[in-house]
Order: structure tokens, then C-alpha cells, then sequence
């Protein structure tokens, strides 16, 4: 198992940047009003390094 993206839910401003950058990784929940991370076996590391770098809060991280 690879490293995973986590989200600061408490950071996040709900701007759904990391979603444009990779919607594979990222999902927005309606139920619950906050970005999720998508479950998989493997991360797109490129996408997920440039969500990481535009989030304009810095709540993206790797795991
Ligand atoms: S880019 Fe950052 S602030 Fe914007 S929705 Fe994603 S986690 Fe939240």
C-alpha cells in the first residue's frame, strides 16, 4: 500500500481546486458538505503533488 492524500476537513474552504486538478482523487460529498478522498489502491502522485500545491489553504497532505 502506497501513501494516501489526506484532507484537513478543518483547513479546507470547500474552493474544489484539488477536484478540477484530479477528480479521480478527490470527490465532493453532498450528504455531508466536505471533499473526500477517493478509496484506491494508487494515487495519481503528479495530480495529487499539484492539488497539494494549489490547495489555497494547505489542508492536502500525503499520508
Ligand atoms: S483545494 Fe484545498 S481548500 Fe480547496 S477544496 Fe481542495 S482541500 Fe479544500
Amino acid at each position: 500500500m502506497g501513501k494516501i492524500p489526506v484532507i484537513d476537513i478543518s483547513e479546507c474552504n470547500g474552493c474544489d481546486g484539488c477536484l478540477d486538478i484530479s477528480p479521480d482523487t478527490f470527490v465532493y460529498n453532498e450528504d455531508l458538505d466536505f471533499i473526500e478522498v477517493v478509496e484506491r489502491d494508487q494515487y495519481d502522485t503528479a495530480e495529487v503533488d499539484e492539488a497539494i500545491k494549489n490547495c489555497p489553504k494547505n489542508a492536502l497532505s500525503w499520508e
